[in-house]
């Protein structure tokens, strides 16, 4: 049985028309899981509510929340704003287009939905609870990407810091590395971030290096494996196989926090990657394998995705793998399987080894 944690309100983390990051992602999936699996015995739906600003603190200074929470209601109320702060807090891809949705309030809405599945997951009533958010590259006092408050870190510190966990794992399979994610715990060795994304020479946020590895106590705390573009299926099996859970098996995790929706798809249009819709439940079976080490414990957090015929069946793909649901996910679009990125993605997984063997981690 998975938690579902939504609510409507979700829909609202919409940058404006015309910005590639609409709300409707929030409806459509639900929408899609409810056509395609019925509830009764795979899943229950879970509300939450909206965090207010002492947990939101946890993430992010409170002179930032200021600014974004008055700049994105002024921008939904349809008022206008003067710009000329915002480039202090935030990067021009975050500036709404038009009118936005009650975005402020959404992303605050995220954080509750996934306070809440910490405590489910953390009480034992569920082993895992799938969340939407995801919004990665969101820093303490500076939002960009599309991402105002992360959300991902948020779930990683509050485990640590309400429920006392030493050894949290967020996987972030997302297309593009999770530069804040990376941030928040460049120094820690409670959190191992193990971040596998297009190779930043040739993909947004331009970070996310084999050689940034952490730093003081955090180092070898954050694996990164820059894969090339194309890097389909069997690239993403080898990266699993080879470096992925043999470092989660030293790590011993005691909860895995996954993140990342369905933009390393071939057809989305912003990243250029090449995983299939089967790649992703190849993915999520992997992940499921993985929690083997912390008794089935995950959140699992969707949210990117730019293509959105593909976003469902991907998103329900790599779901159906992680809560080893009976149902064929088939997309009725045709899919390229090949991936001729095999050869350069086995140099990325030895050259990530030969980093992590020279500071002494996990590989002898
Ligand atoms: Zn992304």
């Amino acid at each position: 049985m998975l938690a579902v944690m939504y609510h409507e309100g979700l829909q609202e983390y919409d940058f404006g028309p015309g910005h590639p990051l609409q709300g409707n992602r929030f409806r459509i999936f639900p929408e899609f899981l409810k056509k395609t699996l019925p509830e009764d015995g795979n899943y229950r739906f879970f509300p939450g509510e909206a965090v207010g600003d002492e947990d939101l603190r946890l993430i992010c200074t409170q002179e930032y929340i200021d600014f974004t929470r008055e700049y994105f209601r002024a921008a939904h109320a349809g008022l206008t704003v003067s710009q000329s702060r915002f480039g202090r807090y935030h990067s021009m891809d975050n500036l709404p287009q038009g009118r936005p949705g009650k975005l402020e309030e959404a992303a605050r809405l995220i954080i509750g939905l996934e306070k809440r599945a910490c405590e489910l997951v953390m009480a034992g009533e569920y082993p895992g609870a799938l969340c939407f958010g995801g919004l990665h590259h969101a820093k303490p006092g500076y939002g960009e990407g599309f991402c105002i408050y992360n959300d991902v870190a948020f779930t990683a510190k509050h485990l640590l810091e309400k429920y006392g966990l030493e050894r949290v794992l967020v996987l972030d399979t997302d297309a593009h590395a999770g530069n804040g994610t990376a941030e928040y715990f460049y120094e820690s060795d409670r959190v191992l971030l193990i971040d596998i994304h297009q190779d930043p020479r040739t993909l947004y946020p331009g970070t996310g290096f084999a050689s940034e590895l952490g730093r003081g106590p955090g180092l070898g705390y954050t694996v990164n494996i820059p894969v090339p573009p194309g890097a389909g299926d069997r690239s993403y099996e080898l990266v699993f196989d080879e470096l992925i859970e043999p470092v989660v098996w030293k790590f011993q995790p005691q909860i895995i926090v996954r993140n990342g929706g369905s933009d390393p798809h071939f057809a989305d249009d912003l990243t250029g990657l090449g995983l299939t819709v089967a790649g992703f439940n190849m993915i999520g079976r992997k992940v499921r394998k993985l929690a083997e080490v912390c008794a089935g414990r995950h959140i699992d957090i969707l949210g990117s995705g730019y293509n959105l015929e593909v976003l469902p069946y991907a998103w329900m793909s790599l779901v159906a793998g992680i809560a080893d649901f009976k149902v064929d996910v088939r997309p009725p679009f045709e899919e390229a399987a090949s991936d001729r990125a095999v050869a350069h993605t086995e140099k990325v997984v030895e050259e990530v080894k030969k980093n992590l063997r020279k500071i002494g981690k996990y590989f002898a």
